[in-house]
């Protein structure tokens, strides 16, 4: 066979600026070593590209293979960061400190693998990128085109990925669907590299499938329309999962295959299930693993018996989720995006892990605190009453946080399990700096920029400690745990007598002015967790043996939270919420490792 690619990546290096080829190749690189999934989505978009993706990673991971995904957003944003969650879903923010797409979440949770700044792009940082070159003369004298260079550094990206986290498959998510102007060049890229290397690229095509109630039927017209908008791009794809409301049917499989070229085998029905982890199982079942190792030759790099373990124990979870649950529970979640739950997708993922591994079910009631009048206890109460745990989640701005402390105060008045994620936790420091202090004017700088006690403030000396200038304190840092706590208890027990680290990711602008620490204090708060050397506070708690479970952190524990994993704030927060809705029942009964005890704290 001629050696087609290494002629073409010889021609396109740049000892040649005659060439019409523009395809720079990151040093190291072995064309053939590794094999690129790309998931383009087709008809609409919305359908779980990501969740497709990472589960067919996920299949391959567990073989053995080294997977890294990484999603193509066709925004402009250089990031996630100023996204309104309203709009686009959670920010979710890796351990280097990158603020992406939600669906990095899906990958990392699925994976059971951190990632970063690497496996995700948008089109603002390419196109920044190809500025920045042209300045500094990178382009040899040509006109600065989208084909080739704009996509040449695409494929240079994704190649630079591969060899980076030397993965044997790189999942590529295109942001999107197939025919918008903005992800035009990521697809016109991916075609070049399927060009650039034949066979080592599988594209997957993820499409929809109608079922008009008025026909009672699913028809398959718009999906083809779909995929022969991708195969007008010089796409054709290998693979295509069906979304649809209910399975779709071996007829209208077949007229998809038929229309797309896509044998029948390949063509797969990913219908709304009641969970999304069953998604890797019932892909096995199907054969669509052995399909894309066939594909991309890749059947001898599978190890059986590392795949048997990993399948077993994701079996394991998955049962749990499927069991008869044995606990019934409410936990409030109170948040100015009440009304869209895609803006807390990692807190919902994180109670559905805690509630599985703990034969929970939970219920979970949105509160508004917009809505409440927080002067009115009545009124308060009686959002809260009939609740076993409340989470005051993160957030910015001054919007109903009058509301928000108003509700700790009566979790920790009435002894209901709290749990204060990030502006959740600076609203336990404002509440108790008030009513247990009787500091009647603290506040958050974020709120009162005049506060005279601003308990909660921006403090530039620690702001230059960290590096960060005025920005926003980001990614996986250490946090130094306290001993017989109940932050020592829920982290690991074993280490429970002696001080140690544990490493949480931030997203964050205020923290506790020190000045305050010790009047808190000495008034029954506990900071629990701190930074390992600067008087940053990160977790906060009151002792076990006057409060069930009243717990704070600085940090997001739900982006860390993973099905085989959960966080264990959560688990202590549905331990104590089940305890709550019976309290009779024994605490072996509910969980011995998940529950504190008295003498565990005070020892
Ligand atoms: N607004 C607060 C801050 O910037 C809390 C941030 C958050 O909850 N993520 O510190």
């Amino acid at each position: 066979m001629p050696n087609q690619e290494n002629d073409i990546l010889a021609a396109a290096g740049h000892s040649n600026i005659e060439t019409e080829f523009y395809s720079p190749i990151p040093d190291g690189y072995k064309p053939g070593r590794h094999k690129y999934v790309a998931v383009l989505g087709t008809v609409m978009s919305g359908l779980g590209k990501g969740i497709f993706s990472s589960s067919l990673a996920k299949l391959l991971k567990d073989k053995g293979l080294r997977v890294a995904p990484i999603k193509l957003e066709g925004y402009l944003n250089l990031d996630s960061g100023t996204l309104n969650p309203y709009r686009h879903g959670e920010v979710f923010v890796l351990d280097d400190g990158m603020e992406t797409d939600m669906d990095l979440g899906t990958y990392e949770r699925m994976l059971d693998q951190n990632l970063t700044g690497d496996n995700f792009a948008t089109s603002g940082q390419i196109y920044r990128h190809v500025l920045d070159k042209e300045r500094e003369g990178g382009y040899l004298g040509r006109d600065v085109q989208m084909i080739p260079h704009v996509t040449g550094e695409v494929k240079h990206l994704l190649r630079s990925l591969a060899v980076k986290q030397k993965s044997d498959v790189v999942f590529i998510e295109v942001g999107g669907t197939v025919g918008d102007f903005e992800n035009g060049f990521y697809i016109e890229a991916l075609r070049e590299l399927a060009f650039e290397e034949p066979g080592s690229v599988c594209f997957v095509a993820l499409t929809y499938v109608l079922e008009p109630k008025t026909l009672g039927e699913q028809k398959s017209k718009a999906a083809q329309l779909g995929l022969k908008k991708l195969m007008e791009n010089g796409i054709q794809p290998h693979m295509i999962a069906c979304r649809a409301t209910n399975e779709v049917g071996p007829k209208v499989r077949e007229k998809i295959a038929m229309f797309s070229n896509v044998p029948v085998r390949a063509v797969f029905s990913m219908h709304d299930r009641s969970s999304i982890y069953s998604i890797p199982e019932s892909m096995h079942q199907e054969g669509l693993d052995i399909e894309i190792l066939s594909i991309l030759d890749l059947h001898s790099a599978v190890r059986p018996r590392e795949e048997d373990k990993a399948r077993r124990e994701w079996a394991k979870f998955v049962g749990m989720l499927n069991a008869q649950r044995t606990h019934d529970i409410t936990i409030g979640i109170t948040g100015k995006y009440a009304a869209l739950r895609d803006a807390y997708a990692s807190i919902d993922k994180a109670l559905e892990h805690s509630a599985a591994h703990l034969s929970a079910k939970i219920n979970i009631e949105w509160l508004d605190t917009t809505e409440m009048d927080p002067t009115n206890p009545i009124e308060i109460a009686s959002h809260l009453k009939d609740l076993d745990g409340v989470i005051v989640p993160g957030g910015f701005g001054a919007r109903g946080t009058e509301g928000k402390i108003a509700c700790v105060q009566y979790c920790r008045e009435n002894k209901l399990p709290y749990l204060g994620i990030c502006l959740g936790f600076q609203m336990a420091v404002v509440e108790h700096a008030r009513n247990v202090c009787g500091i009647s004017d603290a506040a958050s700088s974020e709120f009162d920029p005049n506060a005279a006690s601003a308990v909660i403030d921006i403090l530039p000396e620690q702001k230059k400690i960290e590096g960060l200038g005025g920005n926003m304190r980001l990614g996986g840092k250490d946090v130094q745990i306290k001993p017989h706590t109940l932050a020592a208890m829920l982290f690991g027990q074993e280490q429970a007598n002696k001080t140690f680290n544990v490493r949480q990711r931030f997203r964050h602008r205020y923290e506790v002015d020190p000045n305050f620490i010790e009047r808190l204090e000495d008034k029954g708060l506990i900071f629990s967790g701190r930074h390992p050397e600067h008087p940053i506070m990160q977790v906060l708690e009151i002792s076990p043996d006057k409060h069930p479970y009243f717990i704070g952190a600085q940090f997001h524990p739900e982006l860390t939270s993973r099905p085989l994993e959960p966080h264990p704030m959560f688990m202590g927060l549905v331990a104590a919420a089940i305890r709550h809705a019976n309290p009779d029942l024994p605490a072996e009964q509910i969980s011995s490792r998940w529950l504190p005890t008295v003498a565990q704290a005070a020892s």
